[in-house]
């Protein structure tokens, strides 16, 4: 079967049968009320439609500068409540780093980071490493300095950061608490990053102004994952907590057959990607400046880390993640899983270390495994060990499965003869005397195969999981999530 289903009871030459059927079901369907929207959905093989698809990440502001020159209070304006206040010691890393905020009504992320002196040691190193990151993950950054106090060595270095990273920067002159401070905010035009906005974080002069400004320069969506162009080599996200084997097994993977971009039609240059050569095909890992990056474990590194791991999946087709299977699954592990899963990614799952496994631990494994992940029982698993290179050719047919699947499309006849089957098999549970009918079916859209039932009343999550359970069961759809969307819709009244 060319579509890569495995129903055996539908013979592949007399798929006109089902079409038949489909055809009489969706005619059956005018006789309800329909909106446009279902109509065009109906219509289209497209997402026309679609009403639940996710809207883009929130766009990311970072807020940057030295300690004490008052980006906390800058953020808490922003946010319109005191919750950024932390009365840490100055320029240490804060609790809690994001915040969302509103203006005008429109909605972004503020990260706040770190005080960030140059060539800071100990603790204040890390704090810069978090502030760089923050900058690379952001959208656009919000510099703020001390108008009082001048620019220093330290605020020289920080622009030579910004410049790096290209993105777009909007310079905060603060603590300008009244007119006499305007002069000296003036000078900062001497930093060459544009107008200083002049601000006092404190009394609130000139809040709103800078907040137009940076609304002006972030974009609609976060585009730190970066558009990435159709076609050319699959994408693959490498993913997981820190230590799992991630670089390992880059390494690994990259040997000797590192391919150079520029060999290869149709790619784009993006210098926190690699192309990989596997199993004679070339595979774009996104992220992988990424992975190969180490960052030290600070407070609010987990946040760092799962933006890091979303900025990847935004880019990816297939995530690979891997688990150490020599330790106890954590939540982070579950997390970064449910990460891929919410984002409608193809999954496969990666048990790293294997050459640690003995006969016991491997028993806790599976126990842990149905315990913590058996709703990803669907992911194509590979047992592998990126030290010795164990099973790593395992590798490539699970994403190809994983990928499959999520590109899959049912025929619509298909789809409701598996349906008409299933409901007289097992029909909807009566409830108050009512039961609702399924009418017709639809895959509204793959990557990830989501599939819109019009029913003519309520069904129940038991009954939606059921489905979703015998749709894997039939068409398989291993190592994708898939959806499953239902509408209910009335009968037309009869005039
Ligand atoms: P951060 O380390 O950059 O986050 O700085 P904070 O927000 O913690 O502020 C450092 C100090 O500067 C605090 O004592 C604030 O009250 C003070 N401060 C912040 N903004 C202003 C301002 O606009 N005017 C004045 N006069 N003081 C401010
Ligand atoms: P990352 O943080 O996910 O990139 O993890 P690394 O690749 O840096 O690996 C963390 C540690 O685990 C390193 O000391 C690796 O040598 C080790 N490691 C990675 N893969 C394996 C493996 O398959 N077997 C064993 N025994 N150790 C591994």
């Amino acid at each position: 079967m060319t579509d890569g289903t495995h129903d055996p009871s539908t013979p592949t030459d007399a798929p006109d049968e089902t079409e038949v059927v489909a055809a009489g079901l969706r005619a059956g369907l005018d006789d309800y009320e329909l909106s446009p929207e279902d109509q065009a959905l109906l219509l289209g093989d497209g997402e026309a439609g679609w009403d639940d698809a996710p809207a883009g990440p929130l766009p990311v502001l970072a807020v940057v500068g030295r300690p004490n020159v008052g980006k906390s209070t800058l953020v808490n304006r922003v946010l319109g409540r005191r919750e950024a206040v932390v009365e840490d010691v100055p320029g240490v890393t804060r609790d809690r780093v994001a915040y969302e905020a509103e203006w005008t009504g429109r909605r972004f992320t503020v990260v706040d980071t770190g005080g960030w002196e140059q060539d800071a040691k100990g603790i204040h190193r890390r704090v810069a490493e978090q502030a760089e990151l923050a900058i690379e993950l952001s959208d656009a950054v919000l510099f703020v300095v001390d108008a009082m106090v001048g620019t220093t060595d330290t605020d020289e270095a920080i622009v030579k950061v910004l410049r790096r990273s290209g993105k777009p920067v909007v310079l905060a002159a603060n603590k300008v608490d009244d007119l006499r401070g305007e002069a000296e905010a003036a000078a900062l035009w001497s930093l060459g990053l544009g107008e200083p906005y002049v601000v006092s974080g404190l009394h609130g002069r000139g809040s709103g102004d800078l907040l137009d400004v940076v609304l002006s320069v972030l974009p609609e969506t976060s585009q730190v994952g970066g558009a990435v162009e159709e076609g050319g080599p699959r994408r693959v996200a490498l993913l997981g907590r820190p230590n799992v084997g991630k670089s390992s097994l880059l390494n690994k993977a990259v040997g000797s057959e590192r391919v150079v971009v520029d060999d290869v039609p149709g790619t784009t240059r993006d210098p926190v990607d690699e192309l990989v050569e596997l199993a004679g095909r070339t595979w774009r890992f996104v992220d992988t400046a990424g992975i190969r990056r180490r960052v030290h474990q600070t407070r609010g590194a987990d946040f760092y880390a799962s933006l890091r791991t979303q900025t990847a999946l935004e880019k990816a087709e297939v995530a690979v993640v891997l688990i150490d299977a020599s330790v106890p699954i954590t939540e982070q592990d579950v997390r970064v899983v449910q990460q891929v899963v919410d984002a409608g990614r193809a999954l496969v799952l990666a048990y790293n270390k294997w050459d640690l496994i003995d006969d016991e631990r491997r028993q806790l494994l599976e126990r842990e495994i149905e315990l913590d992940l058996a709703h990803v029982r669907w992911a194509p698993r590979v047992n592998l060990s990126a030290r010795t290179g164990r099973h790593l050719d395992r590798l490539v047919p699970a994403l190809d499965v994983a990928l499959d699947s999520w590109d899959r499309r049912v025929p619509t006849g298909r789809l409701n003869a598996f349906l008409g089957e299933l409901v007289a098999a097992t029909p909807h549970p009566v409830r108050s005397g009512k039961q609702p009918r399924i009418l017709f079916a639809t895959q509204a859209a793959t990557r990830p195969p989501r599939f819109v039932i019009f029913a003519s009343g309520f069904l129940e999550a038991g009954y939606r999981r059921f489905i979703e359970r015998r749709l894997r069961e039939t068409f398989g759809f291993e190592g994708s999530p898939i959806s499953l969307g239902v509408r209910v819709r009335e009968k037309r009244s009869k005039r």
